[in-house]
Order: C-alpha cells, then sequence, then structure tokens
C-alpha cells in the first residue's frame, strides 16, 4: 500500500514541479509497437492466506491488446469517457436493463519516457490501470472460463468500459441525474463495465482495483455461461404467470442474484487469489468482513432481515456459495497461492454453471418452483422470503450437481451441505448427492 501512495505522490505532486519535463512536446507510440504503461497493478506473489488483501504495486506493465493508446482500445476490448447512462433496474453491482449514451475518446494526459507511458494526472492513472486489467482479464478469457475471446467478440462485439459516465437512475418514472462516488458495475446484457468517480475515502480506487474489476468480469462469465449469454430483463406485458420460465424470472431471483454475487466474488479469488475483497479499498469493518468467505463463519440458518451476523442480503447467499467453492478447491487438493491451478478450476466451474443454467431453463422451466408474486410483476424482492427462497435455492443446487462430474458430486455436496444446511439445500434436492 505504501508502495502505491508514494508513487501517487511522485505522479501528481512532483510533476507540476518539473513542468518543463511534463509539457515537452509528446512522443508517439509507432504503430504496431506494444504498449507499456505505468499502472497500479497486483503485486505478483499472492498473498500467503486467501483472507488477506493482497499487495499492490506501481510500475510499467505491458499491454495485451491495447494497441491503440489515443483511443484505449485494442482486439475486443475498448473505453468510452463521459456520456449518460440511464438505469432503470439496480441489482447490486449489477445494472439490468441499463442504456447508455454519448461517451467519447478518452483524453488521456500522459509523457512518454523511455518508451513508457507515463500518466500526468490520477484520472489517466485510473484510466491506464483499469484498461490494464481488464486487457489481462480478456487476454485471459479462454484460460479462466473455457470461453474463447475471438468467438465472443464475433458473437457479441467488443467489451466496453465506460468510465465515469454520468448516471441517471430511472426510478418510478423519475429522473435522478447523478455522479456516483464509490463504485464500479456491470451492465448486464450489454457487456458494459461502468466505472465511477472516485472517493477520498478509498485507500486502492474501487474504479481500478484489480479484485473489484475481476469481480465485475465475473458478471459477465456468469451471464455468458449460467444465461447463455443472453441477460434478459423482464417485462410485464410478456410475463406468462402459467410458465415457469419467461424472459428475466431467472435474472429477477432472489437466490440466482445471489449465486451471481458470490461466482463473482470466486472469479475475484481466482484473479487475486485473494477472497478478502472489499478491504483493500474500503478498509475493514462488518460489512467488508462479512463478504471474506475464505474467514466468514455464518450459515444460511444465520442470514436474513434481521440477522446479525450478515446483513448484505442476497449478498450472503453468495459468500455461502463462494465459501463452499473454495472449500471443494482446498478438498481437491489445489493450491491456493497457485494461479494456474485456480483457473482450471473456474473453467471447470463456468462449464458446470452453463449445464446447471441449461437445465434449469429445460422443458419450459419445469425443475422450477413457481414464480412468485413479486417476479409475475417484474419486481426485485430485496429481502429473503424463506418459503420461495428455499425451494429456488434447492433445485439451482440439484441442477448444479447435476451438472458436476460423477466422481466430483460427493465432495461438492458435502461442502453446500455444510454451508447451507437443512434449509438452504433440503434432503429432497439431493438425489443425485448419493
Ligand atoms: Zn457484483
Amino acid at each position: 500500500m505504501k508502495k502505491y501512495t508514494t508513487a501517487l505522490v511522485l505522479l501528481l505532486g512532483l510533476c507540476p514541479a518539473l513542468m518543463g519535463s511534463c509539457s515537452t512536446p509528446q512522443e508517439r507510440k509507432k504503430a504496431g509497437e506494444k504498449i507499456t504503461a505505468d499502472v497500479v497493478s497486483l503485486s505478483s506473489s499472492a498473498p500467503d492466506s486467501p483472507g488477506k488483501s493482497p499487495s499492490f504495486e506501481y510500475g510499467p506493465k505491458t499491454f495485451a491488446l491495447i494497441d491503440d493508446l489515443d483511443r484505449l482500445r485494442g482486439a475486443g476490448l475498448s473505453l468510452l469517457q463521459g456520456g449518460d447512462l440511464e438505469v432503470f433496474e439496480k441489482l447490486g453491482t449489477i445494472f439490468g436493463n441499463a442504456f447508455f449514451v454519448g461517451g467519447k475518446t478518452p483524453v488521456l494526459e500522459y509523457r512518454l519516457t523511455e518508451g513508457v507511458v507515463k500518466p500526468k494526472s490520477s484520472k489517466s492513472l485510473a484510466m491506464l490501470s483499469s484498461m490494464y486489467q481488464f486487457d489481462s482479464l480478456v487476454n485471459e478469457l479462454d484460460k479462466i472460463s473455457g470461453i474463447s475471446a475471438s468467438e465472443f467478440r464475433t458473437k457479441y462485439g467488443d467489451f466496453q468500459v465506460l468510465f465515469q459516465p454520468s448516471i441517471v437512475l430511472n426510478a418510478d418514472g423519475e429522473q435522478v441525474r447523478k455522479y456516483e462516488t464509490t463504485n464500479a458495475a456491470y451492465v448486464a446484457g450489454a457487456r458494459q463495465f461502468a466505472l465511477f468517480k472516485t472517493s477520498d475515502t478509498e485507500k486502492i480506487p474501487l474504479s481500478f482495483n484489480p479484485q473489484i474489476i475481476s469481480h465485475e468480469f465475473g458478471h459477465s462469465i456468469f451471464e455468458y455461461s449460467f444465461f447463455d449469454g443472453k441477460y434478459q430483463n423482464c417485462s410485464i406485458a410478456e410475463v406468462d404467470a402459467e410458465s415457469n420460465i419467461f424472459k428475466g424470472r431467472l435474472e429477477l431471483e432472489y437466490i440466482i442474484r445471489g449465486i451471481n454475487e458470490g461466482f463473482a466474488d470466486f472469479v475475484s479469488f481466482v484473479w487475486t487469489g485473494s477472497s478478502n475483497i472489499l478491504e483493500s479499498s474500503l478498509g475493514q469493518n462488518k460489512e467488508t468482513d462479512e463478504r471474506n468467505f475464505y474467514l466468514s463463519t455464518f450459515d444460511y440458518e444465520s442470514i436474513g432481515r434481521d440477522s446479525a451476523e450478515c446483513k448484505g442480503q442476497f449478498y450472503c447467499v453468495g459468500t455461502l456459495f463462494a465459501k463452499a467453492l473454495l472449500d471443494v478447491y482446498q478438498g481437491q487438493n489445489f493450491d491456493m497461492r497457485n494461479a494456474e491451478q485456480r483457473k482450471l478450476f473456474l473453467r471447470n466451474l463456468t462449464g458446470n454453471i452453463k449445464n446447471t443454467g441449461a437445465r434449469l431453463r429445460a422443458n419450459d422451466g419445469a425443475a422450477l418452483p413457481e414464480p412468485d408474486d413479486d417476479i409475475v410483476r417484474c419486481r426485485i424482492r430485496q429481502f429473503r422470503d424463506s418459503f420461495t427462497d428455499e425451494k429456488v435455492l434447492g433445485v439451482f443446487l440439484k441442477a448444479f450437481v447435476e451438472s458436476l462430474p460423477a466422481t466430483e458430486r460427493g465432495l461438492y455436496c458435502s461442502k453446500l451441505i455444510s454451508r447451507f444446511g437443512a434449509s438452504g439445500f433440503p434432503a429432497q434436492y439431493r438425489g443425485s448427492c448419493s
């Protein structure tokens, strides 16, 4: 952390004092030349325990995909600065039903010293550092998820990073323009990542923290696998209350939103070696501790509206799922500090999640319970409803276990049962466990 702070002081403090060197005419990167820039990124060694925050460093890194520095784009990835993001539905860090307009080619302030791009403002540092993470994630898409980056690109186009858009929240027909201060989000269905202005209270700003960026990227892997690349919005006119499956049904389910968050946290662990997703930005407190799934101890029985142990609503379901996955990872004797092994595990997991989504949609959602009163009205439920949620969780876990190779089911079942217990993973859904 100290390393980073010092670097930032050097960057922002000394540059104005050395105005001469800052304002010299820029050299230009030649076409085809790999771009190397000073960015904030993860240190190469994983934390010695996954419950700890990773460490960060400031220094030169080479981009794999981005080859157009002035527009910050490359194969499969681009960035737009500014613009308006109109949000109709916000589910945690996922914006369902959101539309982006405008946005410009980024204004990057830098100088080039011995071939290395040196950002000249905190905004340029943020753009370069966040794009370095996205560049690495897209470049390793195949390796971490089994999804071919080129096939993905042909089917869906580029991933787009929206840098500090103005956000328009559209609630009950009233538009409220506001500038978010401390977050990053995934715009479901559009394969866009929105990064907002940083706040003074963040240590490593959320908008370029590799732990947060990989979490948001995890949502796009979940969308591709679980939702088969089609994240759909619920529309009352298209709801068929007689059917178990209609547009947006699974997307709105409290349990599925939780599983999506847990999967995204697990992707972040795979990327960084740490399950302590938030402390590096937000400091240690009760909220950041309860997301730290390596260390959290609550179980499914103890979460809910008045829970003292986990107040994060559907995120708590996700934390239990991520914890069970980590238990399995350890149970299979994988090394938590070995990035290659973590990626291999995630590649298999992504395939299982894809298979699980397909099973739940099969035969018009025959496996699913009836949708609840909120969902048939396309409404998001913020709190747990035991009656509905336990059935949805049960069928999800049943389909998830059925999607696993037979040899792995025993271990998964024992870990899922120990986290979700008799009410989260009731006996009637455990048929394929034995
Ligand atoms: Zn999220």
